[in-house]
């Protein structure tokens, strides 16, 4: 089999067309299974040929640890998907977490990647016994807990609770998991005997997050199966109230779906109330930031008025301009400073009012 025909290799903006032809309802659905898996590379072909000729686009990461799973799919072939997944005793019965916001447009091509993880996490798994993890509770036990006053941790990245949690959940300040989980560690080390209940976005960063507290002494550890994605469909199924507030963020082009409709943060660049996520428009810069309608269309949907000056100029000025330069890597940063940034932008602001560019090296690329 020819590897290098496995990959898509269209551009965004053809790829973004060609899903707007396609024209049939899609679903997005998530899952990740630890199960040690043989023969990683062939078994990544296979799928590929596989799940693309069932129109799949998403991103998955396999390991020799498992598979970890975001897709979209046409919703009529659902059935053929589960059925190629049950065929493979690696996968059979993996349960789904299907998105509660769906707008077709998730993803753009498949991309099935072979890694060490199916998460980052910068755990050392030898160090602890990573099947060790916490009670799996569903959205109702979940709620339950909550109400009986047990202590609520987010283990996902600033950026991403930034527009949407659990109510009274300690929040971490960290961007990775990393720092997040040893955030938790030094902020709950005289809790240890208190009930914890972890949470974040599909359910598999809390089975090592929950392995890794049960290590270091945490002997009562909840943690909230299928995630917030599975939450919300379960409270929408049941009628339960909601004791997530606000979006939660997805790895995927929507970057957020709505859970409730409380907004729980403003916008970074004036202040008010929103939770409008988006990434800066300016390619080489692309952090994400929470930013209000009127914020997007008064800095072109860039961060800052440095990045939105690059952003308004013609086409091949900005690539000229762009050569030799890095953009940034493919890893999600967010703004996490809003006061920092505000700064800048009214500096910025002072400048260009001053001396009518904010990149004086353009003189030398604009005719
Ligand atoms: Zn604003
Ligand atoms: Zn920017």
């Amino acid at each position: 089999m020819d590897a290098h025909r496995l990959r898509n290799l269209h551009r965004p903006d053809v790829l973004r067309t060609r899903l707007e032809r396609e024209g049939v309802p899609r679903t997005t659905l998530s899952f990740y299974r630890y199960v040690r898996l043989k023969d990683v590379q062939d078994l990544r072909h296979e799928l590929y040929s596989e799940w693309e000729a069932l129109g799949v686009l998403g991103r998955i990461y396999l390991s020799q640890e498992g598979i970890n799973a975001q897709v979209s799919l046409p919703t009529e072939n659902l059935e053929i998907f589960r059925t190629a997944l049950d065929a493979r005793t690696a996968f059979v019965n993996v349960p789904w977490k299907i998105a509660v916001e769906d707008d077709g447009k998730s993803f753009l091509k498949l991309a099935i990647k072979v890694k060490k993880k199916i998460v980052a996490d910068g755990l050392a798994d030898d160090a602890f016994d990573v099947t060790n993890v916490g009670t799996h509770l569903d959205a109702a036990a979940f709620n339950q807990k909550l109400e009986e006053g047990a202590l609520v941790v987010d283990m996902r990245n600033n950026y991403e609770s930034a527009i949407g949690y659990f109510e009274g959940a300690y929040l971490p300040k960290a961007d990775t998991f990393r720092g997040a989980i040893d955030e938790v560690l030094g902020e709950l080390h005289d809790k240890k005997n208190e009930p914890i209940l972890l949470y974040c976005t599909g359910g598999i960063r809390c089975e090592k997050a929950s392995a890794y507290l049960k290590h270091h002494g945490f002997a009562n550890v909840g943690q909230l199966h299928g995630g917030i994605i599975d939450y919300a469909r379960q409270i929408k199924a049941q009628g339960l109230a909601s004791k997530y507030k606000g979006q939660n963020f997805v790895f995927d082009e929507r970057l957020a779906e709505r859970i409730t409709d409380d907004v729980v943060s403003t916008c970074m660049q004036c202040g008010t109330k929103s939770d409008r996520i988006s990434n800066c428009h300016e390619v080489t810069c692309n952090m994400l930031i929470v930013q209000c309608e009127a914020c997007a269309e008064k800095y072109a949907e860039c961060c800052s008025p440095s990045c939105r000056e690059i952003h308004l100029l013609p086409e091949e000025v900005q690539r000229s301009w762009r050569k030799g330069r890095s953009t940034r890597s493919t890893k999600t940063k967010a703004i996490n400073d809003p006061e920092g940034l505000r700064k800048r932008i009214r500096e910025e602001e002072e400048l260009l009012a001053l001396n009518g560019t904010l990149h004086p090296e353009l003189t030398t690329l604009i005719p």
